[in-house]
């Protein structure tokens, strides 16, 4: 560097020592030749003086503008780089790979900002949120709907002003989601209303969502009625249909005089018959008829060991894989109830192996499981539909019936077909852990 500058000085000096030295040697020059040899050393010396004045301050002004255009958010200015390498050659290469770094993040950005407004606007359920003040700062065409005004002129009114301050006021006991009943003012009805806060880096806020669920919840009754109502009509057409042709024939057998065995066998049919007709309405009177869960601790080991027992005695092979024993929320005799339907239907559906009861503790909840090696599920869809049963003595409640039980205890029970390579269907049932 210090080199450079006494190079630059030197140079810059070279004119006039040129002429000093021609001074020296020839003798002082007369008038015209004087005045033209020092007005030549001036114009050299401002000629090599400027073409070596430093051009780094107009550089580092190149740079500084785009680094303001950056910080204003105008990503599309660039500088040119000069040629061959260099400390602002560098520089300016990276100024620029930012700048295409954030034009590019800024067009991302974008793209992803009208998906999720297009998808905001697509949803049937209203999406709100509120600034930590209450203020309304965005809601999807939905939640205008909802609200029965303009989405510009709900935004920036205070969730007391739109008539949500009741929904809005935090309890700390209700869960974060629920259904209920609301009047919204442009639209009443049941709604699965979920209330969350919202934090970001710098900023909080509120959250608030409604789903309709009035018409799915009817879809869904409409859809287990036609089940329903198939699976009656099936049952009782099975009972009646032979009662009828029976009836017809012990007629035709009494009017011809003949009233001996087939008449009593006939009779007796009859009788079977109107008898698992009378179960299967016993059965659909147990569902309806559910008693109100008691719910206590119950131990499962004790649960399953006697549910086992009592079918062990009809020639089940049963085997609990003792672990930890687990304590459960539940009504002890509605569970047991539960547990008996399914070991029975383990038991029912064949298989050389004995059935294996498992227990485990997942996420805070119990989960019991109930292995067996028999033929595995039929294929269909209406296993858990009352009286839909593939046995001939079969009554087509148990499954429903347990799984309404297992639900009253705010649980949940599925049957798949095993995937660990064994034959057989497996029971899950997840029961809330007792909390002391
Ligand atoms: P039921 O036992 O009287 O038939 P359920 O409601 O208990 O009534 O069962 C309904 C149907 O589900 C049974 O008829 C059977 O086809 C099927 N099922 C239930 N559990 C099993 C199982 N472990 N393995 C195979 N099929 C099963």
């Amino acid at each position: 560097m210090r080199s450079r500058a006494l190079l630059a000085a030197a140079a810059i000096a070279s004119p006039a020592l040129a002429a000093l030295g021609l001074v020296l040697v020839a003798g002082r020059p007369d008038g015209f030749v004087g005045a033209a040899l020092m007005a030549l050393v001036l114009a050299l010396t401002a000629t090599i003086a400027l073409s070596l004045r430093p051009r780094e301050p107009h550089r580092l002004r190149t740079l500084g503008t785009l680094a303001d255009a950056l910080r204003d958010g105008d990503y599309g200015v660039r500088v040119r780089p000069p040629a061959g390498p260099g400390g602002y050659a560098e520089l300016a290469a990276t100024l620029n790979a930012l700048a295409d770094h954030l034009q590019r993040e800024r067009h991302d950005l974008h793209e992803t900002l009208q998906l999720l407004s297009k998808t905001l606007a697509g949803l049937d359920g209203a999406v709100l949120t509120f600034e930590a003040d209450g203020r309304l700062k965005l809601i999807n065409p939905a939640g205008a709907r909802l609200l029965g005004a303009d989405a510009t002129a709900l935004v920036g009114r205070t969730w007391s002003e739109l008539g949500l301050g009741e929904l809005m006021r935090a309890d700390p006991e209700a869960p974060a989601s629920r259904v209920r009943a609301y009047e919204f003012p442009a639209r009443g009805g049941r709604w699965q209303i979920t209330h969350s806060p919202l934090r970001s880096r710098s900023l909080a806020g509120h959250l608030l969502v409604v789903q309709p669920i009035e018409q799915a919840l009817r879809e869904e009754e409409t859809q287990a009625f036609e089940r329903l109502l198939r699976v009656l009509g099936h049952e009782i057409n099975n009972s009646m249909t032979p009662i009828i042709s029976l009836a017809d024939t012990l007629q035709r057998l009494i009017e011809r005089g003949d009233a001996g065995d087939d008449v009593r066998a006939g009779l007796r049919l009859i009788g079977e018959r109107a008898q698992s007709l009378q179960r299967f309405i016993a059965g659909y009177a147990a569902l309806a008829r559910l008693p109100r869960p008691q719910p206590h601790a119950v131990s499962l080991r004790a649960a399953c060991t006697d549910a086992a027992a009592l079918l062990d005695r009809c020639g089940a092979r049963i085997v609990l894989d003792e672990g930890d024993d687990l304590r459960v929320r539940a009504d002890r005799d509605q569970l047991q109830q539960a547990l008996i339907n399914l070991l029975r239907n383990a038991a029912e559906a064949g298989g050389e192996d004995e059935i294996r009861v498992r227990w485990s503790a997942e996420d805070g909840r119990a989960l019991v499981r109930i292995l067996d090696r028999g033929h595995g599920l039929p294929a269909s869809d209406n296993l858990f539909v009352p009286f839909f049963t593939t046995k001939p003595e079969g009554s087509g409640i148990g499954l429903v019936l347990s799984r309404q039980i297992v639900e009253a205890q705010g649980g949940r029970l599925s049957l798949r077909n095993r995937d660990d390579g064994h034959d057989g269907a497996v029971a899950e049932l997840e029961l809330p852990l007792w909390a002391a």
